[in-house]
């Protein structure tokens, strides 16, 4: 849940958020022109669950234009006061939840079943809308984390651009926690991007496979250097957080 602060605390974030946004922004653009890119290239995404929404706002009006929520409830407490940006969800999400999302999710990140994807595709035809989708790579094969298993991620993506409604755009991985930044986890990073270019090479039908969702405050940039052009950024923009 979003912390409830005094207007005090709310600016001593506002500030926060300032210096670390400028930090952010210089390690991206170092990381993508190491990658032979530019800042451009890359995509931050502002993981923004706890944040209050007067901090959320100060950040898009600081030029963050994507925000992604991992709760469909604290998603909704936000949206109504939320200023114009692109919405995400990066949560785990339960297929009777997917009503909330249909037209307000740009992209739904966390796609890791065939019925959830069929559940977003049944809802985005009756909206006459599409809503694009990525499918979570569970890249360490951990019980904890959801995702398909790298091993059958592409017969799965076959089957999922199939479904009327959606778009899949690409891969979203939560690699297992490391404890010295992000140089162990190279090597996930590395298997990622083998999945997103095997992709790419499928030529799906209805797909245009250009995202790769990875790399979160503690290994952003080593995800950059390993291929990844979208990074999602919580607690390295807006401080640590008290709850999850
Ligand atoms: C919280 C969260 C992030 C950001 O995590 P930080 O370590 O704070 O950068 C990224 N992705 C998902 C899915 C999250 O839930």
């Amino acid at each position: 849940m979003t912390e409830k602060l005094s207007h005090e605390e709310i600016e001593a974030k506002k500030r926060t958020f300032d210096e670390n946004y400028k930090k952010v922004l210089y390690n991206i653009g170092d990381a993508a022109v190491k990658s032979g890119r530019r800042i451009e290239d890359i995509r931050l995404l502002a993981a923004t669950k706890t944040v209050d929404v007067s901090v959320i706002n100060h950040a898009i009006e600081s030029g963050i234009k994507l925000i992604g929520e991992n709760r469909v409830q604290e998603y909704l407490s936000k949206k109504d006061e939320l200023l114009p940006c692109e919405f995400h969800f990066i949560g785990r999400l339960q297929t009777n939840k997917v009503k909330y999302l249909i037209g307000n999710a740009v992209m739904i990140q966390s796609v890791d079943t065939i019925k959830l994807a069929q559940e977003i595709g049944r809802l985005s035809v009756k909206n006459n809308t599409n809503t694009d989708i990525l499918l979570e790579v569970n890249i360490g094969k951990e019980e904890s984390k959801a995702g398909f298993m790298p091993e059958e991620i592409m017969e799965k993506s076959h089957e999922i651009s199939e479904i009327e409604g959606i778009r899949l755009r690409g891969i979203m991985a939560i690699p297992p926690v490391c404890e010295d930044g992000g140089e162990k986890n190279r090597e996930y990073f590395r298997k990622i991007h083998k999945l997103f270019v095997d992709m790419q090479a499928q030529k799906l039908d209805n797909s245009i496979i250009d995202t790769m969702s990875v790399g979160m405050s503690d290994d952003y940039a080593e995800a950059i250097l390993e291929g990844s052009n979208m990074v999602r950024i919580g607690s390295a923009l807006f401080g640590k957080r008290i709850y999850f």
